[in-house]
């Protein structure tokens, strides 16, 4: 749809007529304006009123057929409306003045202008009228329009002030870039350098928002690298720069894993849009410098990395502010597992292994598998394709094993409560030892997975432990 379809549309029309009746001017503004000449499509729209916003979006949602809620909030007259799948904002133009030690400003009322000078981009600032004397008309005071044709990003005003003012803009800089394609014009992107510490005086949540949108764009290792180039990287995530870095020494290297792990980020994004199997790609290798050794014999060795970045993540989750839910654990369980699959591709793949790699992963199998694919960037193609064949050789043998044997959220069929009820025992170490070896003899394909075959099997390892069934079944 282009800027005279959306000018058609009856929403706008509504909306123009309310403000005339209340005589207050009303514009589009913002990111809906910009994604219109970008043909994105968006449901939420940004208006600004000159005057109260909150009294044109009453006087609009009780012309709506049908009940429409207004929501006003306690901040300079701002009101919101759903109306079908739109979120209508309606904002009073602003101005806005800033302390040196908070991002949210003194606000007071003020004209068009005012409130597209305290903008971030000039993209951004791009406004239409919807007042009858210039309906449709672009204004346009920092040539927008030029910046948004040459996909540039460029602050309103000086840098600086944009920048420190509120530094969250820096964020979005970066963000926006990413997401859209768009260049920092040098200028700009020398104020964020400039300004790089006071990404301290934002609060974690909204700097991970930011964050997050990089990550669940097309390619996030453009915004990484930028975020990396800008300073900003090593003061909000710093143990991701650790990876950087590629090392020989007696003519053996090792990769540099920051890039390898950017890579990676980007394999997976068309694969997944789900941020937390993202977020586990970006950790996969975390624990890598910190279980970095040089053995003479074999070169470089991470051991243990995927344990050690495993039990990293909760602290980088506390620090970014992401959620200390079931979510952070599925990320730690899949950096803990990351490595079975590719293990698994390199060697003869048996039964028991495949059974055992579905045992632990459960549902997250496939995520799993996702990863370990977006995981195999040898710069030799000849390797690639080796792995990437026995790779597919791991899927099928999976799919084989889980058709037979069925083994995701699988519990064994003999219960902690079966054994002691049979043997006479109270909670204790001899318990688990037998559910323990329930479980391997069936993994290991030992041991058919069903009762009868599991309650014999009981019976013989609780005599071989010196126990006394209670009654002999059989
Ligand atoms: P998207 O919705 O795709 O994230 P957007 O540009 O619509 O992009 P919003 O956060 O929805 O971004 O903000 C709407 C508009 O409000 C922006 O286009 C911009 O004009 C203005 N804006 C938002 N946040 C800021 C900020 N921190 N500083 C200055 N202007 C801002
Ligand atoms: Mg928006």
């Amino acid at each position: 749809m282009d800027l005279n379809a959306h000018l058609k549309l009856p929403l706008f029309r509504k909306i123009a007529s309310a403000a005339a009746e209340l005589n207050l001017p009303v514009y589009v503004v913002g990111g809906y304006v910009r994604d219109i000449f970008l043909h994105r499509a968006s449901k939420d729209i940004d208006f600004v009123v000159v005057g109260d916003g909150v009294e044109v979006a009453s006087l609009f949602a009780s012309k709506l057929s049908g009940h429409h809620k207004v929501s006003v909030f306690k901040n300079f007259g701002t009101a919101m409306v759903h109306y079908r799948d739109y979120q209508l904002e309606f904002v009073g133009a602003r101005k806005e003045s800033y302390r040196p030690e908070s991002r949210k400003p003194e606000v007071m009322g003020g004209t068009l202008e005012d409130d597209q000078n305290r903008r971030d981009f000039t993209v951004n600032a791009l406004a239409i009228s919807l007042n009858e004397d210039d309906y449709g008309t672009l204004v346009d005071p920092f040539n927008g329009i030029n910046d948004l044709n040459e996909k540039i990003l460029r602050t309103p005003l000086n840098p600086d002030v944009t920048f420190s003012d509120d530094p969250l803009r820096m964020m979005r800089a970066i963000r926006f870039s990413t997401q859209l394609g768009f260049d920092i014009l040098p200028e700009t992107f020398e104020a964020i350098q400039r300004n790089r510490e006071r990404i301290k005086i934002v609060s974690g949540e909204r700097v991970s928002e930011e964050l997050n949108k990089i990550i669940l764009s097309g390619k996030p290792s453009v915004g990484f690298k930028l975020l990396d180039e800008a300073g900003l990287l090593e003061l909000i995530f710093p143990q991701f720069l650790d990876l950087k870095g590629a090392e020989t020494k007696d003519g053996k290297g090792h990769k540099d894993n920051f890039y390898h792990t950017l890579e990676v980020l980007d394999r997976i994004a068309p694969n997944t849009s789900d941020l937390w199997l993202r977020w586990a790609a970006i950790l996969h290798d975390i624990g890598k410098p910190a279980t970095r050794r040089f053995l003479p014999d074999q070169g470089w060795t991470f051991h243990g990395h995927e344990v050690k970045g495993s039990r990293m993540v909760p602290q980088i989750f506390r620090q970014l502010r992401l959620p200390l839910n079931e979510k952070m654990k599925y990320v730690q369980k899949i950096v803990f597992l990351h490595l079975r699959p590719i293990v698994l591709s390199e060697e003869e793949v048996t039964d028991s292994a495949i059974r055992r790699l579905l045992f632990e992963a459960g549902d997250d199998i496939d995520d799993l598998m996702t990863l370990c694919e977006a995981d195999i960037t040898s710069k030799n193609p000849e390797k690639v394709k080796r792995y990437l064949a026995n790779f597919s050789l791991v899927r099928q043998k999976l799919r084989e094993i889980e058709e037979k044997d069925k083994l995701r959220n699988w519990q064994p069929p003999i219960t902690g409560e079966l054994i002691m009820e049979a043997f006479g025992l109270s909670p204790g170490k001899e318990v688990g030892l037998i559910k323990t070896a329930i479980r391997e003899a069936i993994l290991d394909g030992k041991l058919g997975n069903n009762f009868d075959e599991a309650y014999l099997f009981m019976i013989a390892e609780g005599k071989s432990m010196g126990l006394l069934p209670v009654n002999e079944p059989f």
